[in-house]
């Protein structure tokens, strides 16, 4: 199965996307992610992407297109998929869906998971993250093994400089603008399954994960 998430910061979004990935094998594709990864890279193309990040400019629609594309053309997306910031505009939409139509493919279920700034704030303040591997930790609700260490590869976790209050109220003020149009868009083709994400990690998954068995078992597949 396909499937969008979408969520404001501290929704549990990157928790939500490993669990699905654990437990349904899906893999899971952060635009941000990818385009960090293309700035990495010593081509023009990957400069020209780290300049425009570091600038806060975005990327052009058809240069994260081509890349998000590529992405699903690897092995691991055969039997689906989540996506996380993307589509951000209707181009990326429209590209979506012509190249999910080209393989007969569509978008299972889009989850938007509804969170209160307030509790963005105060979740935001306890929130790590692994600086290697991205993995995000909770000093509160999701505690690594061990203190301040990456379960997964032994790294160092870190706060990040954005986790600050004053810079959370503006990405989520920015997120509700940018997001409402592309829900209303998606809502047009797509199931949107909307997720309590005020609850604790566990009750968040329970939600996403009774949608997605629902789903499968309504598709005939199972699981
Ligand atoms: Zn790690």
């Amino acid at each position: 199965m396909n499937i969008i998430l979408i969520g404001p910061q501290a929704s549990g979004k990157g928790t939500m996307a490993q669990r699905i990935e654990e437990e349904f094998g899906w893999p899971q594709i952060s635009m941000g992610k990818l385009l960090r990864k293309e700035a990495g890279k010593n081509t023009k193309e990957g400069k020209w992407i780290g300049k425009l990040i570091n600038s806060g400019i975005i990327v052009p629609s058809r240069l994260t297109t081509k890349i998000l594309l590529g992405r699903l053309e690897k092995k691991d997306c055969i039997k689906g998929f989540q996506l996380d910031g993307y589509p951000r505009n209707i181009d990326n939409f429209r590209e979506l869906k012509r190249y999910l139509a080209k393989k007969g493919e569509t978008i299972g279920l889009v989850f938007f998971l509804r969170l209160s700034k307030k509790t963005a704030i105060r979740r935001l303040g306890s929130r790590i993250q692994c600086k290697k591997c991205e993995r995000i930790y909770n000093t509160i609700t999701l505690k690594p093994k061990r203190r301040g260490v990456c379960d997964r590869c032994g790294e160092k976790l870190i706060q990040r400089v954005d986790d600050r209050p004053k810079a959370i109220a503006k990405r989520f003020k920015l997120f509700r603008k940018q997001t409402m149009p592309i829900i209303k868009l998606l809502k047009k083709e797509y199931k949107i399954a909307e997720i309590n994400a005020e609850v604790n990690v566990e009750k968040e998954y329970t939600q996403i994960r009774k949608t997605i068995k629902s789903a499968l078992h309504a598709s005939g597949a199972f699981t």
